[in-house]
């Protein structure tokens, strides 16, 4: 049988996955017709994305899965017209990005890199940083890109901690969960990385009281979701000296308006949510594995839990 695909994501998402999309099911033995467009109720599989004009589910009455390009589902998964199974990205290439981000921005903090990059104005500051294994690195979230992260951080010798919802054991790692966890893995934290999904549970995560936990002028690296983090709470934190410096790659609003304050605080990073992207190449072979274990009454990897909510 013939296969329907639908592609859902803009024009240059097409141009980028066309090709890769459709060796790799030929090279799986999937006969597919891989298309932007068919009579909905012809439909077997949905690769999305949640900014395409696909919002109502409700036609595709034989599609099987929707199999979202993108690791970030808060956008999708709270659509009512959408009954069959959703399945996030996740993508080889892209954690290695994030774990590559991650590395280069806690080294930076960890080796005071800022002193000396802004610092030339004739001192001699003989400074000399702490080993990993004497910095304590602290991980919001233990899912694929957390636990990537952090066992990296931990071969490097960092002290590494991480939080979760659910009880973990990690390799190298302390691991917390749950609220009173919480507390216990800011307690400590010099540098807190969020990679934690963006939920009703974990909006304004980083409120006044938990950045009032963490021991003063610990760093935060937020290349998670904008919104774990409240805005204000962050800058007075910044301002009284309770956070040594915020580096930010994801926001309320993207991209992040010019007059917004963060853009010109002097202890506040921002790059313009380039921490990680999906990688097509190995993308497409996770979509493609995906229908494969579809087709062959396999469960399918990465499904969302529509009541977490991630
Ligand atoms: P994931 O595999 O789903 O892991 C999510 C982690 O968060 C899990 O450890 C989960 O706990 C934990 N969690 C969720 N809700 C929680 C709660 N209420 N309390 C405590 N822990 C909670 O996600 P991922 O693939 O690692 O990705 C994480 C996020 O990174 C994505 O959702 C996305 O927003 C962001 N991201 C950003 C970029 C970028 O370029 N900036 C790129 C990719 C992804 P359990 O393990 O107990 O389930």
């Amino acid at each position: 049988m013939t296969l329907n695909i639908l592609f859902s994501a803009d024009a240059k998402n097409w141009q980028d996955y066309e090709k890769p999309l459709k060796n790799g099911l030929a090279k799986a033995g999937l006969v597919a017709n891989v298309k932007t467009g068919f009579t909905p109720a012809e439909v077997d599989y949905i690769v999305y994305a949640p900014s395409s004009a696909l919002q109502d589910f409700t036609p595709y009455t034989r599609a099987k899965a929707v199999l979202n390009l993108w690791a970030g589902v808060e956008n999708v998964v709270g659509n009512t017209t959408l009954k069959i199974p959703l399945a996030r990205m996740v993508d080889p290439g892209m954690t290695q990005g994030m774990v590559e981000w991650v590395a280069g921005h806690v080294l930076r903090h960890h080796l005071g890199m800022d002193r000396h990059i802004h610092g030339l104005n004739g001192v001699w500051r003989k400074d000399i940083p702490p080993l990993a294994k004497d910095r304590k690195v602290t991980f919001l979230g233990l899912g694929a890109l957390g636990q990537a992260c952090g066992q990296a951080l931990a071969q490097f010798g960092f002290n590494v901690s991480g939080w979760s919802r659910s009880a973990k054991e990690i390799d190298g790692m302390t691991c917390y969960h749950g609220d009173a966890g919480l507390e216990q893995a800011l307690q400590d934290a010099e540098i807190v990385v969020l990679l934690i999904p963006l939920t009703n549970e974990t909006e304004n995560l980083m409120n006044t009281q938990r950045l009032t936990l963490l021991p003063e002028g610990a760093v935060i690296i937020n290349p998670g979701r904008g919104p774990l983090i409240d805005d204000a709470a962050l800058i007075a934190a910044l301002d009284n000296g309770q956070i040594g410096h915020a580096t930010l790659d994801v926001f309320r609003i993207e991209p992040l308006p010019v007059d917004h304050p963060f853009w010109v605080h002097p202890n506040v990073t921002v790059t313009p949510h380039i921490a990680s992207e999906t990688r097509i190449e190995t993308a497409a072979q996770v979509i493609v594995e995906n229908i494969r274990r579809g087709e062959t009454g396999a469960p399918l990897l990465h499904l969302v839990d529509r009541d977490l909510g991630y």
